[in-house]
């Protein structure tokens, strides 16, 4: 084994190809211009079996078919630029400064899939005698429904990963893990009243608010990982109904956010906010919420919105594989470490229990931030990993 290099020419087309990637427009539900622009791409790279499946995820394949399968993860949405003025930049300029590409999904994840798309074209370039497939897949809406597109891809091509390396933000260092995610709706319910007599009826918006701090109450009952540290909950979204503003309301809904550490699932989160209710004595139901949209190809998605925690263990062989990739690219070991967000890995892992690790360029706490950035270097560099780390799996020699 000897390091790679993505030759200077390709990194310059890499660079045409990822400013391209962020002066698109992608967000969730409206990714079929960046989808065209992929297929381009990989069409330009030498990379024929390009499909586009019925969510909209962007596919293709190299190797000798049959034999294991390493699964490249990226996802192709962004979330929507909610104050463009707060970016010192346009969000959709790709501007280049001192080896930082600035732009909205730069570094979430745009960096990382053009990487896997110049890993494929090392690979291919170098005639690897491969035992097996790579598998590169770039997913619809992992930004509002994560692992959906992934569950899709794999319920209906038939493709059966045996190691997923998952592209999103870890600055080059290697995660194996993150916590869960359910998101529920706790619904109060009143008695409608002219608000000239509050005594008349029963309000749903001050019933909520009891729950509300009931609820903060719960954060020192969370369970505690040592890796992945505490589970937590917020109560990010709150939405009343009445008659008119003058009108006491009947109904009030809570959106909890609510992450999941190891050991925690469905039933350990709603029957803690069910306790709170019945400690309250208040009329409140809590249910988990569902995710119902349209792809860009008009495929109607739904899903419930429960995401659960997975730990690859660190002794797992894709974590060594990893390591060594990145090691004999970075000249260092990377770190170990794990995401605090949320990726493709709640169904690769946490649902398929197919192992997974991640491993991209750009830094986490830059993901879904104003002047989000990604080091150019740094996308270069994991090209070389993702495809280090492939002969790993499935060289020959
Ligand atoms: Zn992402």
């Amino acid at each position: 084994m000897k390091p790679l290099r993505l030759p200077a020419e390709d990194r310059q087309h890499l660079l045409t190809f990822l400013r391209d990637l962020v002066r698109i427009p992608s967000p969730s539900t409206q990714e079929a211009d960046v989808a065209q622009r992929i297929v381009e791409e990989l069409d330009t790279v030498g990379l024929p079996e390009v499909k586009v499946d019925p969510i909209g995820n962007v596919v293709t394949r190299i190797g000798p078919g049959g034999g294991p399968t390493l699964m490249l993860s990226a996802h192709m949405d962004t979330v929507r630029v909610s104050g463009p003025e707060s970016w010192a930049r346009d969000p959709f300029s790709a501007e280049v400064e001192d080896g930082l590409l600035y732009g909205v999904g730069s570094c979430d994840m745009k960096g990382g899939l053009a990487a896997m798309v110049y890993a494929l074209k090392i690979l291919k370039d170098l005639g690897a005698d491969l035992k097996g497939d790579i598998v590169l897949s770039c997913v619809v809406q992992e930004e509002e429904c994560e692992g959906l597109g992934t569950r899709v891809l794999i319920k209906e091509s038939g493709i059966r990963p045996d190691w997923v390396v998952i592209g999103e933000p870890t600055d080059l260092n290697i995660s194996r893990g993150q916590r869960g995610r359910l998101e529920m709706q706790v619904v109060t319910h009143g008695r409608s009243a002219h608000a000239a007599s509050p005594h008349l009826g029963e309000n749903a918006i001050n019933t909520a608010a009891r729950l509300v701090f009931g609820l903060e109450m719960l954060t020192e009952q969370m369970a505690e990982d040592d890796f992945l540290g505490p589970g937590t909950l917020a109560v990010t979204d709150i939405s009343s109904r009445a008659s008119s503003r003058n009108a006491i309301p009947d109904r009030c809904s809570l959106i909890l956010d609510r992450r999941l550490t190891l050991g925690e699932n469905e039933t350990t989160a709603l029957s803690q906010v069910q306790r709170v209710i019945a400690r309250e004595g208040v009329g409140a139901t809590v249910a988990v919420t569902e995710y119902r949209a349209s792809s860009y190809t008009g495929y109607e998605c739904q899903a419930r919105k429960l995401y659960p925690p997975w730990v690859l263990s660190a002794d797992h062989p894709l974590v060594d594989a990893a390591v060594r990739a990145a090691q004999m690219q970075l000249k260092r070991r990377p770190g170990i470490t794990h995401w605090r967000f949320s990726t493709e890995g709640v169904y690769t892992a946490g649902e398929a229990g197919i192992p997974s690790v991640g491993l991209g360029p750009g830094k986490e706490a830059a993901a879904h931030t104003a002047d989000e950035h990604v080091r150019l270097e740094d996308v270069y560099t994991a090209a070389e990993i993702y495809a280090q780390l492939a002969l790993r799996l499935l060289g020959r020699a």
